[in-house]
């Protein structure tokens, strides 16, 4: 089938068997176009919980698809492509717990500690910061959450992405350190687990300056899974939903340069706009998906045959669904 037929295809099983497709800002632009809904991570699995049909197909990486299998039980979730995030990748329940011994080992006890957990990571990692009190939050809202975590007194231990937990860190004007890294974790606010974005850590210093000697003048915006010097020298450092509503305000004619996905910045907008990077930061996990791949999905549903639909333990499930309401309540 060549893609204009896929995609009829796509459009005939999706409306037969009643099926929301969904697609994260980083999706390749053939699968992007097909969703009935687009958004970051945490957009997403809200809208997911109001939609009313009976199957979702999540086209992003597994920890999305988790994350709305836990808040909406009762869909069948399914994934073209069971992507796992690189980030998400580098913390599982042992390291986590591994992590939380350290710090007991370097004088901060277990019930000064209180976990926030990014949205990218496991079900079994949200769990285990359910169980120890603690909860989820985005690149969106992980300043207000982090701010609401320290009204407890504790120490907040920041998994898995230390950029993220360094940038808020320094934007709150609280000081952070990072596990394996010269870190005295009694003397930080925010103590930051050793994970970071394989594609944001990419953008560099010397990218801005580039940009701002052949433009003066240009802006420079950031997502706050790039590193702190980055972020610091942005103009505007912001989640996926907020770097489009900034850049859709800019007059028409405002110079831009993003430090973001590929796929996401490709999209914005066709004049003035500039990838923050010499190469492509294209995520390999997130462009896994493929138009054939959203078809054979849909084709699996028709024929009764799923195999790429999405399961949480009850038990993670549980722990894990404690972490992310405690989220939304603020
Ligand atoms: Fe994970 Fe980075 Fe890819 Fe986002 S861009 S899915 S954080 S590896």
């Amino acid at each position: 089938m060549d893609k204009e037929q896929l995609r009829e295809e796509i459009n005939r099983l999706k409306e037969k068997h009643q099926v929301t497709i969904v697609a994260h800002f980083y999706q390749r632009d053939e699968v992007f176009e097909m969703a009935d809904y687009s958004g970051d991570s945490l957009q997403l699995a809200q809208m997911a919980k109001d939609d009313p049909n009976p199957y979702l197909i999540f086209c992003g990486v597994g920890f999305m698809g988790e994350s709305v299998k836990i808040l909406s039980p009762q869909k069948r979730v399914l994934m073209p492509k069971i992507a796992c995030c690189a980030m998400a990748r580098m913390i599982d329940k042992p390291y986590y717990n591994e992590n939380v011994e350290i710090l007991e080992k370097s004088g901060v006890k277990k019930e000064d500690i209180l976990p926030i957990t990014y949205i990218n990571s496991s079900a079994e990692v949200k769990a285990e910061v359910g169980k120890m009190g603690g909860m989820v939050c985005t690149s969106s809202n992980a300043k207000k959450i982090i701010e609401k975590g320290l009204e407890s007194g504790k120490k907040i231990l920041f998994v898995p992405d230390k950029q993220l937990g360094q940038n808020v860190a320094l934007m709150m004007g609280l000081k952070s350190c990072v596990i394996g890294e010269d870190c005295d974790p009694k003397e930080a606010d925010i103590i930051c687990y050793n994970g970071f974005c394989s594609v944001h850590q990419l953008f560099e210093l010397s990218d801005i300056e580039f940009y701002r000697k052949k433009f003066p003048g240009i802006l420079i915006v950031s997502h706050p899974e790039c590193p702190p010097e980055v972020c610091q020298a942005s103009d505007f450092v912001g989640s996926t939903s907020q770097i489009i509503k900034y850049i859709k305000d800019l007059p028409l004619d405002q110079k831009v340069a993003v430090g973001t996905e590929f796929n996401l910045v490709n999209r914005l907008r066709k004049k003035n706009t500039y990838i923050l990077s010499s190469t492509k930061p294209e995520c390999p996990t997130m462009n896994e998906t493929t138009l054939e791949d959203l078809y054979n999905t849909l084709k699996a549903i028709d024929e009764d045959k799923i195999i790429t639909e999405i399961s949480v333990d009850p038990e993670v499930e549980k722990w894990a669904k404690v972490a992310l309401e405690r989220m939304f309540e603020f």
